[in-house]
């Protein structure tokens, strides 16, 4: 048995974004995922003899947005070089990439496992083409290609060896995903292959300074893989070293079925790909205008708005971390504490409500239909003693949702669901139900207290919740005292 405890893993990443431009990296076609087979295919694309490439600006604005929200330092002086290597995919036989040169350097993500935070040092963010996709699944005999990706704008993001675990990766690629979004340069959507992940591991005894030999695996579609294909890979490196065996650098491939990697091919060098300056494309200069623009642009992200949830708006820091996940769900928030002080009830409307309407109506809040005023009305109401907090989520919230045009009071007159905080309309009500609960009364007098939940759930169904929880709660105590 592999004594695994003696060991670190040490895995460093490099996660492919594709950038949200309107076209290409290089030339007008569209990038439009899901198009008919070779349709965004112009002679530019295919690498037609004469044709020449032209840089999108888009792409570069967005590289340095992320850049800039990484804490990288930005490269001033930018020009492109071919990566030479033959590919079916790759109709150009190079990949238009940046090697010596990459857009940014250097920064750091922060992430969080519990309760911990740590650093994970960048190595650089380059920008370079995508290339097209071999389809093996469709023709029994042949191998189909797909240009329509080829020239795709991607940015590479390429951590330092810094993460020590399956989780701490997992954290990561999450982190990276939500900060695309929040700067709207990737749809981070890992399926469609609009975020990639490649993981290097190696292992290491826990005392041994020096890096093992690294394997990179390629084809983590989805977080979740990425933190298997760490565990098992890191697994088999470990049975290797303790059976006495040596780690052969390689890129393997992770099958998401059976949760295992295959090797794919002894990993190349740098020279094999015999990079040079691509010649038709005119190194680039980036004035401080530029990057001073772009750095404006860069919205309140997801740490510095947990922050000010945190100690301006007193919420938790659980949720704090949920309202900020998604920049559109923090925005739709903001919005509505822009009407109302009341902030921890707009983020359990948040929470709650709207987030479980969301998840059956399988919509992203800007699908939502109503506007923060309204639901701020509804707090409002609840605030000042006209309704509970029930009636509002369960009965007037849903009519709001199928008539957004009515007010939330007009809906409360309309179905007669004002709040009754009239002692003198309770007071009835809770003698009828200690009368019939005789026996429950005298156990509570005899000491079990939890029996009081029982008369306020009685008094709410003879309400049909209209009962102000309150002041029920209040004339209750006094009537079972004596
Ligand atoms: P390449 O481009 O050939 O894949 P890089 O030097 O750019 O090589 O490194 C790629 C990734 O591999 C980086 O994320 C780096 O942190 C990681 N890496 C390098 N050495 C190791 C190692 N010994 N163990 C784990 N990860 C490593
Ligand atoms: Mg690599």
């Amino acid at each position: 048995m592999a004594d695994f405890d003696a060991y670190e893993i040490v895995v460093g990443l490099e996660v492919h974004a594709q950038l949200m431009t309107q076209s290409k990296l290089f030339c007008g076609d569209s990038i439009a995922y899901g198009a008919a087979p070779n349709t965004h295919v112009s002679p530019i694309t295919l690498g037609h003899p004469g044709t020449l490439p032209k840089m999108n600006r888009k792409a570069i604005e967005y590289a340095i947005k992320m850049g800039l929200a990484c804490n990288c330092q930005i490269e001033q002086h930018n020009y492109f070089a071919r990566k030479n290597y033959f590919y079916p995919d790759l109709p150009k036989g190079y990949q238009v990439s940046q090697h010596t040169t990459p857009i940014c350097k250097t920064g750091f993500v922060t992430i969080k496992v519990g309760d911990t935070k740590k650093n994970i040092r960048l190595n650089r963010i380059h920008l370079e083409e995508d290339a097209g996709k071999s389809i093996h699944d469709i023709d029994k005999e042949n191998t189909c290609i797909d240009y329509n990706r080829a020239g795709t704008p991607l940015i590479e993001i390429v951590t330092e060896p810094d993460l020590r675990s399956s989780d701490e990766a997992f954290a990561f690629v999450s982190e990276i995903r939500k900060l695309v979004r929040y700067l709207e340069v990737c749809d981070g959507n890992m399926e469609e292959g609009s975020l990639r992940c490649d993981a290097n591991i190696s292992v290491r005894l826990k005392e041994e300074k020096k890096l093992g030999t690294r394997v990179e695996v390629k084809n983590l579609n989805s977080i979740r893989n990425v933190k298997r294909a760490i565990d098992v890979e890191a697994k088999r490196l470990i049975e290797i070293v303790e059976s006495g065996g040596t780690i052969q650098q390689q890129t393997r491939s992770f099958d998401a079925g059976s949760g295992t990697t295959q090797a794919i091919r002894d990993k190349e060098d740098a020279d094999d790909y015999r990079y040079f300056p691509e010649p038709d494309l005119t190194p680039f200069h980036l004035q401080d205008e530029f990057i001073e623009k772009i750095q404006r642009s860069i919205p309140a992200l997801p740490e510095e708005r947990i922050k000010k949830y945190i100690t301006v708006y007193q919420l938790s820091a659980y949720d704090a971390a949920v309202l900020t996940e998604e920049r559109i769900i923090s925005d739709y928030f903001e919005q509505l504490i822009q009407h109302t002080a009341n902030y921890k009830a707009a983020a359990n409307w948040m929470l709650g409500p709207i987030k479980t309407w969301l998840n059956e109506n399988e919509k992203e809040i800007n699908g939502f239909p109503l506007q923060p005023q309204q639901i701020v009305s509804l707090i409002s109401l609840i605030d000042e003693g006209k309704i509970s907090f029930s009636v509002a989520a369960t009965r007037i919230f849903p009519l709001m949702i199928s008539f957004p045009e009515k007010s939330a009071l007009s809906i409360v007159i309309e179905e007669n669901l004002l709040q009754e905080s009239d002692v003198s309309a309770i007071g009835p009500i809770i003698d009828e139900v200690l009368i019939k609960f005789a026996d429950k009364v005298t156990a509570y007098k005899n000491g079990k207290k939890g029996l009081l939940a029982l008369f306020v759930g009685e008094v709410m169904k003879r309400t049909k919740g209209k009962a102000d929880p309150k002041v029920t709660n209040k004339i209750l105590l006094e009537k079972l005292k004596s």
